[in-house]
């Protein structure tokens, strides 16, 4: 008898595994209906032998001492600062958008001072900050909204940014000095063997047992277990009783250039070209040297793999439907970004499963307080 039952085996599933085996000695199987760890942050060296991402560019960031410090059991690190180009009106220039990105669209030689005269003369003031439109055009004004965020926006989720909550656009940040990296985290770092290497550290435990390339579905009604942990789309743990919230998806497609460097910047988006979003150098992010390199181009797409919730309120409504059911679901928590449809980076996850485990940990006799010490031992 599995006391856990955990449906995926990226991080929400896999941090939670690794807490209860070895914190609260609990035996656990989790699925993946892949054919590997990781879920979508996945790494793997392909038939060149270059390690890429496989469903796109991860790229570790955190204000969480507690999240890194956990994850630091796992893995090693590679300091990685991340940068990024957009191309426009036929130039390279960063994004987030500083200062550099200004004077060098229009030519200009402005100083931060300035350039927050210039802004404040473009932006269109805004009572209240509602949608992806809003929070770009009160403060940088519409050209340059049009230039970096509705293209791209659009591209991306198939909706104008107008139609789209404040949090999607709100991600990056508009700037006035020269800052041009993408993050500004205490913590910004890569895994420095993999994220796939750092999973298998975290699974590796004589209490967690690993099947791949299984629905839960398939085993349910066979394999005995006390509680489940769900991380698949809420939606269909349900069987889609109230319809299907949108998930926004993405094809890769990867390829490996005879040359060793492809791009000046790890990646760089196409707001208003192609049909592509943004392309990722990977060798950036891993730090490997190769005499080739690899990229990989991200196309939207309508259907496949759900990568994204769709920020907007009447998604947020039917959730709020999903959330009532899966409260009312004794025996299965639900945790991370699929389960819980929130458009979350890693760290996020991490944070959600770590109090998800302190939560199960107070419900139950085990000892959290030997549990939290032991955590904080390991990571000093
Ligand atoms: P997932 O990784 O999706 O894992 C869920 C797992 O459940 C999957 O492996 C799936 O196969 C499995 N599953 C689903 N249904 C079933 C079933 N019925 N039976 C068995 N298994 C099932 N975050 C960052 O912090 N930085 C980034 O740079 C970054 N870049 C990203 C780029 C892209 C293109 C995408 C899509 C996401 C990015 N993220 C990034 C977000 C990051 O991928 C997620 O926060 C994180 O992977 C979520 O982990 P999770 O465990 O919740 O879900
Ligand atoms: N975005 C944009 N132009 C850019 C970069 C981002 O319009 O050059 C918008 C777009 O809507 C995107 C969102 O901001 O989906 C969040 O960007 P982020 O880079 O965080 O996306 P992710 O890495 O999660 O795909």
């Amino acid at each position: 008898m599995f006391d856990y039952l955990i449906v995926g085996a990226g991080f929400a599933g896999s941090v939670l595994a690794e807490r209860l085996a070895t914190q609260a000695g609990k035996k656990i199987l989790i699925v993946d209906t892949r054919s590997h760890i990781g879920g979508n942050a996945y790494d793997h060296y392909n038939e060149e032998g270059i390690l890429v991402h496989r469903y796109g560019p991860h790229i570790f960031h955190t204000n969480s001492r507690e999240v890194f410090e956990y994850l630091s059991q796992f893995t090693q690190w590679r300091s990685y600062e991340h940068r990024v180009l957009a191309s426009v009106d036929g130039q390279l220039v960063p994004i987030p958008i500083n200062l550099d990105t200004v004077n060098r669209l229009y030519g200009l030689k402005l100083t931060s001072f300035e350039l927050e005269e210039f802004f404040a003369s473009v932006a269109e003031p805004k009572d209240y900050i509602r949608t992806s439109e809003d929070v770009v055009v009160s403060k940088v004004g519409r050209e340059l909204y049009e230039k970096f965020f509705r293209g791209y926006t659009r591209k991306q989720w198939d909706i104008d940014p107008s139609e789209l909550d404040k949090s999607v656009t709100a991600r990056v940040p508009t700037r006035t000095n020269r800052d041009d990296r993408y993050f500004t985290d205490t913590y910004q770092a890569m895994p420095l063997y993999g994220y796939t290497r750092m999973f298998e550290k975290m699974l590796s435990q004589p209490n967690i047992k690993i099947m791949l390339n299984t629905d839960y579905r398939e085993i349910i009604e066979v394999i005995p277990y006390r509680e489940m942990i769900y991380t698949g789309p809420v939606d269909q743990f349900f069987d889609y009783r109230y319809g299907k919230l949108p998930y926004r998806s993405l094809e890769f497609k990867h390829e490996t250039i005879n040359t060793p460097v492809h791009q000046p910047v790890a990646v760089v988006n196409y707001p208003n070209q192609h049909l592509y979003t943004r392309v990722t150098e990977f060798k950036y992010l891993t730090g490997q040297e190769h005499p080739k390199t690899s990229i990989v181009y991200e196309y939207p797409r309508e259907s496949g793999d759900p990568y994204y919730p769709v920020p907007r309120p009447e998604n947020a409504e039917l959730y709020k439907k999903y959330k009532e059911l899966a409260n009312a679901t004794t025996g299965v928590h639900f945790v991370g970004r699929l389960a819980t449809y929130k458009y979350y980076n890693m760290d996020q996850v991490v944070a959600q499963a770590l109090t998800l485990y302190t939560n199960l940990a107070a419900r139950s006799s085990w000892n959290i307080e030997e549990n939290e010490h032991a955590l904080a031992a390991t990571a000093s």
